[in-house]
């Protein structure tokens, strides 16, 4: 069935793989339910909290006027006032809210959204930086620099942001740079560079992981299913695989920001010739 399809890859599927290639072949390739349950409360009024946020700060970079007591959810108030009163400088350039990236790799799509991107020019030399915005807990500067949310990103905009200028040019990675934002730490944004030397290196290894995904595409049959069986208490296919003995179920998406990952759902196209 997987065969010949061109796939769109997002950070969530490519993390997806990496975790179980089963489980990337039953939620994306044969689009089985996920997850097949309802969340717990909890979790859901997080996640939709957290949507309205990044709502609230796309009308603000569109222009639009916020008013706070219009806010009903005393939460979501609260982090939009900590947004007006901490939010990070912006280099200055152009404001791009909420948007959509896709580039080719191979025979594939990259895919991202960003909640904002600005770019402008510097010394005579474009730039592109995005913001990001969490409402999550806060991680290191390690942790975010390794994570695959910043490594696609970056390498998408230093491989495809000419797309996105009136003048068509390259950005050197030197030039593009991320900072992710935590309603929880305002006044602490961590900002990670990119480079030349990490462009190579990343960019490698995105075509390699991309490159395994086709190869198994291309041998059909039951795609591996992980060795770590404690992945399988937060995976809504744990019967489908017999793993109910990984131990309690977990929820779905007590960790998982990827609800909020603006992920595009759909991952297939017919093949090119
Ligand atoms: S239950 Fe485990 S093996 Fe099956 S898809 Fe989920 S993570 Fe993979």
């Amino acid at each position: 069935m997987s065969k010949n399809l061109r796939l769109l890859l997002s950070r969530s599927k490519l993390t997806t793989f990496l975790v179980c290639q089963r489980r990337f072949q039953l939620r994306y390739l044969e689009q089985r339910p996920w997850p097949e349950a309802p969340l717990p409360e909890t979790d859901e009024t997080r996640l939709e909290r957290g949507r309205q946020f990044h709502q609230l700060v796309q009308r603000h970079f569109l222009g639009l006027k916020v008013e706070p007591a219009a806010i009903a959810d005393p939460g979501l108030r609260r982090w939009w006032l900590t947004f007006v009163q901490h939010q990070p400088g912006l280099p200055h350039g152009r404001a791009l809210p909420e948007l959509t990236l896709t580039i080719p790799i191979g025979a594939h799509l990259l895919h991202g959204r960003f909640d904002l991107l600005m770019l402008g020019e510097k010394e005579g030399a474009p730039f592109a930086h995005i913001f990001d915005w969490k409402t999550g807990k806060p991680q290191t500067d390690m942790t975010l620099r390794n994570d695959w949310q910043t490594r696609l990103y970056l390498a998408m905009l230093a491989e495809g942001a000419q797309a996105l200028r009136a003048d068509g040019r390259h950005l050197l990675p030197d030039h593009i740079a991320i900072t992710y934002w935590y309603t929880s730490e305002p006044d602490m944004p961590h900002t990670i560079t990119y480079s030349q030397a990490w462009h190579q290196q990343n960019w490698a290894e995105i075509s390699a992981l991309v490159a395994h995904i086709e190869a198994r595409q291309g041998q059909g049959g039951i795609w591996a299913l992980t060795d770590d069986w404690s992945q399988c208490q937060a995976c809504a296919y744990r019967v489908l695989c017999e793993r109910q003995g990984a131990g309690p179920a977990l929820s779905l998406a007590a960790d998982d920001e990827s609800a909020l990952d603006k992920d595009v759902e759909f991952l297939l196209e017919p093949g090119l010739p």
